[in-house]
């Protein structure tokens, strides 16, 4: 059995750990390789790496960081298609999906090539006579990453290509679920030239991550994952000194108008609840209704539109799938679990995708698109994140009714709202407690030039993602206030400074 390592100063280094996770194709539910589970000394030993090469990386002209990095866009869209079916194989998402996250993956990439420009700071002349105050943005030293199984290219490139563009050496510990894309963009990295140590990787679980979280010469952590989980890593992390951005799970509303377009509303819907099996923290898996109509006729619609989806694996059919399978066995039980609950509850199962099973491939991890009606605050498919295909509708009798709802969730990462009303849309977006909001949009992900990130229990820390706050996150700023002798000699000022 194929066994993945880590990777230190460019190389791969097997693990003494004697220990190892699972990684199956989810799609046929056979297990395709195991991932090493590093010791702490092994996690200690990648940051020692890094450590030394931030010695000559932080010294590494911007310009010159952004040129390896230009490299390493090539590179990977050279291998897009290899890299997509790595992520197909281990995640299960269809492939022209996976090729959507490795694009938007790599728009951050072409962000942080923009660094020059990035890290010139601000400069005023003359803040008092013959004086200058500028700023400095410099790199934090050994950043790390941690990153959930469902954007195993994406989300790692959300994190390093902007840490490494800003000085900073990287240890990144991937999903151990589906850690073999991660893996290969690491080689492609050193492909394109990166120095020794730049960037690391260590396979692992909390053995790993413990040691990123505690570990003196780790100046920063970014964290992508479930909420218990985010708040721990902020909190630990924290407690030890540690700038940290740490991001959690979801419940995602999209508000439906009764003046919005129905046809409009239903495609995006359906995208948006059922693309990637719904395991994407900014899938929609409320529907707000306003006013039983709006609810009446989107339960219609998506039935029907249900019946023509094609679920199946995710590579390798001759038509393409629309969604693919869940990540793991477990996972697809707990998605069950949320549906025999929401029945339980008093919710009404439109449509039941507990008994889907693929033909030929009974062992995948499948689970059907689920729509429920009538889904009401306090069921627990409501309350918590399933992270799964499963479509809430709840009804509403007002504008403020839905907007009260939402504000009242603990998540707070993504809404959205359908209305051809500006007046109501602009509103909305003053309004609601949630980071990333989408008008007419259902995904509202931001572009890699503007900053990702939730409100309420879906953040953790200060900072969002990538964008302006990718840059704020791993830099210090130092600003300078100078003067230089201008011939004449004052003599000695006892007061407290003012500028004159
Ligand atoms: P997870 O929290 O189980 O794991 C995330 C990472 O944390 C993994 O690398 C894992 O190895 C590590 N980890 C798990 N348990 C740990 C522990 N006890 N101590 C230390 N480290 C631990 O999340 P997941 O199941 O891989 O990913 C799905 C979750 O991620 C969902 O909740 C989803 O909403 C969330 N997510 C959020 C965003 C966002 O931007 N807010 C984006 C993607 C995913």
């Amino acid at each position: 059995m194929k066994v993945l390592g880590n990777f230190i100063n460019n190389q791969a280094v097997a693990s003494a750990s004697g220990r190892f996770g699972p990684v199956f194709n989810p799609a046929t539910g056979e297990q395709s390789s195991q991932v090493t589970l590093s010791t702490a000394e092994e996690t200690r030993q990648a940051i020692a790496a890094a450590e030394k090469a931030f010695v000559s990386w932080s010294k590494v002209t911007p310009l010159n960081r952004a040129r390896i990095l230009f490299k390493f866009k090539a590179l990977v869209e050279e291998h897009a298609d290899e890299l997509a079916t790595l992520i197909t194989s281990e995640h299960g998402k269809v492939f022209s999906d996976a090729k959507g996250e490795l694009t938007r993956g790599l728009e951050v990439v072409e962000f942080a090539c923009g660094i020059p420009h990035l890290l010139k700071g601000e400069h005023s002349l003359n803040v008092g006579r013959g004086v200058d105050s500028f700023s400095l943005m410099q790199p934090m030293g050994v950043c790390a990453g941690i990153s959930p199984f469902n954007f195993p290219a994406m989300v790692p490139m959300w994190m390093f290509p902007i840490a490494i563009a800003c000085g900073n050496t990287f240890v990144m510990k991937p999903s151990e679920k589906d850690p073999a894309t991660t893996y290969r963009l690491a080689e492609l990295l050193a492909e394109a030239g990166l120095p020794e140590g730049v960037f690391n990787i260590v396979n692992g679980d909390k053995e790993a991550v413990d040691v990123l979280l505690t570990d003196d010469r780790i100046a920063a952590v970014s964290f992508v994952g479930s909420t218990p989980i985010a708040e721990y890593i902020y909190r630990t992390a924290s407690e030890h000194g540690k700038r940290v951005q740490a991001l959690g799970g979801a419940k995602n509303h999209m508000v439906i108008m009764p003046d919005a377009d129905p046809t409009q509303v239903v495609h995006s819907l359906m995208g948006a609840a059922y693309g990637s099996a719904g395991e994407r923290c900014m899938a929609i898996s409320v529907a707000v209704c306003v006013g039983d109509e709006v609810a009446d006729h989107l339960i219609a619609s998506l039935t029907k539109e249900i019946e023509t989806m094609r679920v199946g694996p995710g590579i390798g059919l001759p038509e393409e799938s629309h969604m693919g399978p869940l990540i793991s066995k477990e996972h697809a039980g707990k998605v069950k679990a949320y549906i025999d609950s929401g029945v339980e509850e008093g919710a009404t199962l439109i449509v039941d995708g507990r008994n889907f099973t693929y033909p030929g491939h009974e062992n995948g991890y499948f689970v059907g698109p689920t729509l429920f009606d009538h889904v009401k605050p306090g069921m627990r498919i409501y309350n918590e994140e399933i992270f799964g295909p499963v479509l809430s509708v709840v009804r509403v009798s007002s504008y403020d009714e839905a907007v009260k709802l939402i504000n009242a969730h603990e998540y707070g990462n993504g809404t959205a709202i359908f209305t051809r009303d500006g007046d109501s849309a602009r509103q909305f977006c003053e309004d609601i407690q949630v980071g990333m909001v989408g008008v007419n949009i259902p995904i509202p992900v931001p572009m890699a030039f503007h900053s990702f990130g939730g409100w309420k229990r879906s953040l953790f820390g200060p900072l969002h993602m990538h964008g302006p706050d990718g840059v704020r996150f791993y830099t210090k700023m130092k600003t300078v206030t100078a003067r230089w002798p201008t011939g004449q000699r004052a003599g000695a000022e006892f007061s407290m400074p003012t500028m004159k």
